[in-house]
């Protein structure tokens, strides 16, 4: 096997050599990572600037861009090959629910998608990352790699994997979970005395509804969630059906007015 393999924490991340290490088990392991961490960048790709690639060692480079960047110019500009598989990870903290869309670790299983190659991401949902917690997670992207080698994976999807801190107790399959937002932003004063403001300082937690991948994760499952790439809410067709008869008219002379 040929494996991309990439993160969103950075090249120097305990979590992406570990992973390295697990999958060298089954083929070809080529590092292509971001040289400095990337998290919560989401499906950002480079357009307006250069990206530079480094060569660290043999089959390992360090890139000055995104996890996106990193699986584009892996594919296209680094392998010259298409791999058979693109792992991202394994990154320091859950990508669990809602958060997916935040995630660099995810997004790059995403960007392998769209290039048509089977992917998955996998992430330890813990708050300590051990040594031996890594190892588990590495054990289960190897195994997992295994099973997407033998029977491939659906057309358009890829997989969401977090893996529990300690042994887990097997995997389930499951759906996205629901975070609970807490409206929590700090507000305060630097010391050249103008105001600051810190987002994203509130506590993380998740509704435990059955079935879901925080469900799974809590109870020291390895949670696996297939994703697609396609956004769309079918169920919301029904609701909507009469927005495109109902809409109402607006003049042009009158928006027109408006903006003025
Ligand atoms: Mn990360």
């Amino acid at each position: 096997m040929l494996i991309l393999v990439t993160n969103d924490d950075g090249i120097h991340s305990p979590g992406l050599s570990v992973l390295t290490k697990a999958l060298r088990t089954l083929g070809r392991v080529v590092v292509v990572a971001p040289d400095r961490e990337r998290s919560a960048i989401s499906h950002a790709l480079t357009l307006h600037s250069p990206l530079r690639a480094v060569e660290r060692s043999d089959d390992c480079w360090a890139i000055d861009g995104t996890p996106t960047d990193c699986v584009n110019l892996g594919i296209h500009g680094l392998l010259r090959a298409k791999p058979d598989l693109v792992v991202s990870g394994i990154n320091q903290g859950a990508n669990l629910g809602d958060d997916l869309t935040y995630s660099g670790t995810v997004a790059a299983a995403m960007e392998a998608t769209l290039m048509g190659v089977p992917a998955l991401a996998v992430s330890l949902a813990a708050d300590r990352f051990a040594e031996e917690d890594f190892l588990w997670s590495g054990r289960w992207a190897a195994k997992l790699a295994v099973m997407v080698k033998n029977h491939g994976l659906p057309a358009d999807t890829f997989l969401n994997v977090n893996v529990p801190a300690g042994s887990p107790r097997g995997m389930k399959l499951t759906r996205q979970g629901k975070r609970r937002y807490a409206d929590a932003v700090v507000r305060n004063l630097d010391p050249r005395g103008r105001t600051y403001y810190w987002i994203g300082a509130g506590e993380l937690s998740f509704h435990d509804l059955e079935g879901t991948d925080v469900h799974a994760v809590e109870r020291d499952f390895v949670s696996v969630t297939p994703l697609h790439l396609d956004l769309t809410n079918y169920a919301a067709f029904e609701r909507l059906r009469h927005w495109a008869d109902e809409t109402p008219a607006i003049e042009t002379d009158e928006l027109n007015e408006r903006s003025r």
